[in-house]
């Protein structure tokens, strides 16, 4: 908590994006994986601290390639960074061809018929327009069959593939029998493909005993501060920090309820902090504490003090018993930081820690350190 001389008056919640931090989770993942080169995943808005911003940073720090997931979000991309190397993960739509080689973005391409589509497209202009090959190892979403491969070597030969990648299904827990085997139909889909560098890590990828590293990494989520090693010990530094307004506070007695439905009861006498972050914020509502479940808790001074009732669109409420001394209208409280991590906040919520930052701080004053 602190006093808040940085607060915009006019927002209630405020997020705090350490930009250097995105440039050391950078070059630790890199280091992680020496040899391969390190690219980064900038989709939804750079999982929601600004995809500009990523961008800039992680351009400073000496990224080359990048991974979004729309034709929107790679204009969006190449505007701030003319010179890189940016994927379109949801590959090719029907009819996007021009408009992706117009802002020179390399498609995913993840079918025949995506590949048929970039193929004939190269012919009719005269080029070579450089695009990815996605197979799908297990997930069972995008990408070609192993099954097509041959197929796929075949068709691709009119297009210049610089990357063949595939995705995994649960790299995040290295004893799942799973990722060995999506290694093993990779390197089979590999076989077909000879000279072409390959991509199969995302953030937890990396860190599997295996080290499936290839040529390029694609980490998204640890860049961001989250724990892509969840069995163990964070080793990213954290990028977002939240905080809330304390717009006022209020004593009520032990039987008293608060919020819609009186969904939690005082069970003593009570000091309330009323906050200026809901929903509408991207805190979800079932960071509520209620009866029946505690929810997020928020950090007041030293203390960490939890969310109680339901949280609302623009509200929430904290049970500030245990910091009187800190709980004061003006002051700020932590969300989301150093101490409350974005998984263990996710975890407090019965959600992912990448829907947390996706969805945080569309009404927060933005700042960028
Ligand atoms: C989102 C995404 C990534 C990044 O995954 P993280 O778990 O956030 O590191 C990598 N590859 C593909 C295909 C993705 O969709």
């Amino acid at each position: 908590m602190s006093e808040n001389p940085h607060l915009e008056p006019a927002a209630t919640g405020v997020l705090t994006i350490d930009l250097a931090a995105l440039a050391a989770n950078w070059r630790l993942l890199g280091a992680t994986a020496q040899g391969a080169e390190c690219a980064a995943v900038v989709k939804a808005d750079g999982y929601g601290i600004g995809m500009a911003q990523a961008i800039g940073a992680l351009l400073g720090a000496g990224c080359k390639t990048f991974f979004v997931a729309t034709l929107a979000e790679g204009e969006q991309a190449r505007a701030v960074a003319p010179d890189a190397i940016i994927y379109v993960l949801d590959g090719l739509a029907p009819g996007a061809c021009r408009r992706l080689a117009d802002a020179r973005l390399r498609p995913v391409l993840s079918s025949l018929a995506e590949i048929g589509e970039w193929a004939a497209w190269s012919r009719a202009a005269a080029e070579r327009p450089p695009a990815a090959l996605h197979f799908d190892t297990g997930m069972n979403r995008l990408g070609l069959a192993a099954s097509e491969a041959a197929s796929a070597a075949a068709a691709a030969r009119d297009i210049d593939a610089t990357l063949l990648m595939s995705h995994f299904v649960s790299s995040q827990w290295p004893d799942d029998p799973r990722n060995a085997r999506q290694i093993a139909a990779f390197e089979a889909v590999r076989r077909h493909f000879p000279g072409v560098p390959g991509s199969l890590c995302n953030s937890s990828g990396i860190f599997l005993p295996q080290r499936p590293h290839y040529e390029l990494l694609r980490p998204g989520y640890a860049l961001y501060g989250g724990n892509p090693t969840p069995h163990a010990v964070n080793p990213m530094r954290a990028v977002v920090k939240l905080e809330a307004l304390i717009l006022g506070t209020r004593r009520i007695e032990s039987g008293e309820s608060v919020g819609y439905d009186a969904t939690w009861t005082a069970q003593r006498p009570t000091l309330l902090a009323t906050i200026g972050l809901g929903y509408g914020d991207g805190l979800p509502v079932s960071a509520s504490g209620t009866a029946q479940r505690s929810g997020a808790e928020a950090i007041v001074g030293a203390t960490r003090c939890p969310l109680v009732g339901r949280v609302s669109m623009d509200l929430a409420v904290v049970d500030v018993t245990d910091a009187p001394e800190t709980a004061r209208r003006g002051a700020l409280v932590e969300i989301l930081g150093e101490t409350i991590g974005v998984d263990e906040l996710a975890a407090r919520c019965g959600a992912i820690g990448y829907e947390i930052l996706t969805r945080l701080g569309r009404r927060c004053a933005r700042r960028y350190v």
